[in-house]
């Protein structure tokens, strides 16, 4: 089955977040199956901890879908990671052991003391744990930095859209950072978040969890182990604009590369990425697109998409739908 979800999202329980936990779940429930609640993880003045995770926990009573309790942190490379493990994981510990030991505003900076985090992390988590890094274009991280921080099992998710239509080229650019980290062998996926603080129908400029934005992951079953499995292993892919539904991506028997996906909008492109290049290009759909083709060796493929430009929701102008779907490794 495939499930949708955000794992980027503020609530009132950090300095400019607006609604409680339980206001975020009742109000993304109809875009979102699963949600990570993610304050800025700060000073205790800015980032209430404990008021958090114990909303977290309430509605984990109270509504049936898998919530998250994390941070963003603030991570010696600038600016800013979220990681993730399960309930069960001592989850609220993760959190505070960051903050003391390894918060950028307190000075720890650099990609030996972001090593020394994530080495933190997998001597007291191990396996149990991955890190997003969010928005890599806000501000602009080097490709060596990320290259660095690849090395370590943690890094398994790089974000690509985050709050409003912030894309990052990192992510979206064929041949960017994105790519060299693949080519370089580091099996790493990508998602989009709503990084959401406040709905634009409150004064802010962001929609729900799950409205703009979406994570689209294959499991089981809606659980915190299948969610964890999937965001570690590239299982899912992202859109924005909800733009297709049930993508096959694989190898036939025959060894032709197959693309299938269902359209919920009009599609502008389809581009096959392989090895920082684009192979194969495809500009005209219908309802269900299929293709099989015959592709030259890679280390790996992916695939972009683009939809033809919609109007906003919340203001003027137009935006533009896009995907992107996590790689298929060839070693
Ligand atoms: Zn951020
Ligand atoms: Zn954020």
């Amino acid at each position: 089955m495939w499930i949708k979800g955000d794992l980027h999202i503020h609530s009132h329980c950090c300095g400019d977040g607006t609604l409680s936990v339980a206001d975020i779940v009742e109000r993304s429930r109809k875009y979102c199956d699963f949600l990570a609640i993610s304050g800025h993880c700060r000073t205790p003045e800015f980032f209430r901890a404990e008021k958090q995770y114990a909303e977290v926990v309430e509605a984990r009573k109270k509504y049936d879908i898998p919530i998250f309790n994390t941070g963003e942190v603030e991570f010696p490379i600038p600016r800013h990671v979220i990681f993730i493990t399960t309930p069960e994981n001592r989850e609220f510990e993760m959190l505070q052991s960051l903050v003391p030991r390894f918060c950028r505003r307190n000075g720890v900076e650099g990609p030996e003391k972001a090593m020394e985090e994530l080495a933190f992390l997998e001597k007291e988590w191990g396996n149990r744990i991955f890190m997003i890094f969010n928005h890599p274009n806000a501000p602009d991280v080097s490709t060596q930095d990320l290259l660095t921080i690849a090395d370590s099992k943690l890094f398994k998710v790089l974000a690509c859209v985050d709050r409003g239509e912030r894309r990052a080229p990192q992510t979206w650019d064929v041949g960017g950072a994105w790519d060299q980290l693949l080519l370089n062998g580091h099996k790493i996926s990508v998602r989009c978040g709503s990084d959401f603080h406040r709905h634009y129908e409150d004064g802010g400029h962001d929609q729900y969890p799950g409205e703009f934005v979406q994570d689209c992951l294959r499991v089981k079953e809606n659980s915190y182990d299948e969610i964890f499995k999937a965001y570690t292993t590239g299982a899912f892919y992202c859109m924005v604009g909800n733009i297709i539904s049930n993508p096959v991506f694989c190898f036939t028997d025959s060894g032709r590369l197959k693309l299938e996906f269902d359209l919920n909008g009009e599609m502008e492109k389809a581009e096959i990425i392989s090895d920082g290049r684009v192979i194969e290009e495809f500009t005209s759909f219908s309802d269900h697109f299929s293709a099989e083709i015959k592709v030259p060796d890679g280390k790996y493929f992916r695939v972009r998409g683009t939809g033809k430009l919609a109007p906003r929701k919340y203001e003027e102008g137009m935006y533009e739908p896009l995907f992107l779907l996590n790689p298929i490794y060839c070693d």
